[in-house]
């Protein structure tokens, strides 16, 4: 079910710079089947609930409306005529305290990976690409229990980078040639980190845990954790990772975010059926105490 903190972050590993987080309200009674709304789109069959009439302060001109698909995924649309950039957030509820004990930092790897190429897209280089050519930017981060992949792009090309968007959670190719070079940019990432106070403080924080409860756990990963260990215990990493994607990442514990100049009605028609053939596996957020 929709709730007041889908959007609510709590930033760890992210992977360029950070984000400001923001928290939508919504109306908690009244969701309306899809029968209600004008849209063009044969999927409304793919629509489980909409909410409108989100509260929002007097001062926002934006509209929003909350949806449900069929298989699990909560968006939030947002429409706004006079916006400059269109942009996107999926978030998804696992992160670094799912990884394996003998993989430190795989769900962060994972991150890395889903960016490049899908089946319908298998260019490694076509969403960065398309971005680039077209005013935009993207960044993802992985947390304790989330991980978040975002962009922006000139308001004009929502639709067809939404459509490359979309296809890393529903056919990502994780493709071996790309394995190498993203275990140096993760392991570069953390020699990056190794200078920086806060992140020196968190590891303080973590070396000083229970060393039987995940939070313990190295999340940013390394050559160490993602490489070379590994490799001695005979464990193929391209293999845990397909098979960590494959058991983790579910459409019914994903929430995505749109924004865009179009209406509602048309942002609607738009995202849902690019998403809606995400995967749900019937998957339970994992609570740690
Ligand atoms: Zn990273």
């Amino acid at each position: 079910m929709l709730c007041s903190t889908i959007f609510r972050k709590i930033l760890r590993i992210n992977c360029r710079s950070y984000i400001v987080t923001t928290t939508h309200t919504m109306a908690p009674t009244n969701p309306s089947k899809g029968k209600k709304l004008k849209l063009v789109s044969r999927r409304l069959d793919d629509i489980l609930s909409v909410h409108d009439g989100i509260v929002k302060s007097d001062s926002d001109k934006r509209e929003y409306r909350g949806l449900q698909l069929n298989n699990g995924l909560k968006i939030m649309l947002i429409s706004d005529p006079k916006t400059d950039k269109s942009a996107a957030s999926m978030d998804v509820n696992v992160g670094s305290l799912s990884d394996p004990k003998e993989l430190e930092g795989l769900a962060h790897f994972c991150e890395h990976m889903l960016f490049l190429g899908t089946e319908k897209y298998p260019d490694e280089d076509e969403y960065s690409k398309f971005l680039s050519q077209h005013a935009g930017n993207s960044n993802a981060y992985t947390s304790d229990d989330h991980t978040n992949y975002y962009f922006d792009v000139g308001h004009k090309h929502l639709k067809e980078i939404l459509d490359r968007f979309s296809q890393f959670f529903i056919c990502p190719l994780f493709d071996a040639s790309c394995t190498d070079r993203e275990m140096n940019a993760v392991h570069s990432e953390h020699e990056k980190n190794v200078m920086s106070d806060g992140w020196r403080l968190q590891r303080l924080d973590k070396a000083t845990a229970n060393p039987n409860h995940p939070y313990s756990q190295f999340g940013t990963g390394n050559k160490e954790t993602l490489d070379s260990e590994p490799k001695k215990k005979d464990i193929c990493v391209r293999d845990e990772l397909l098979k960590f994607h494959d058991s983790m990442y579910s459409a019914n514990i994903m929430a995505l975010a749109v924004l865009g100049r179009e209406s509602l009605d048309e942002l609607t028609d738009m995202v849902t059926p690019m998403f809606s053939s995400i995967k749900n596996k019937q998957l339970t957020v994992e609570t740690y105490t």
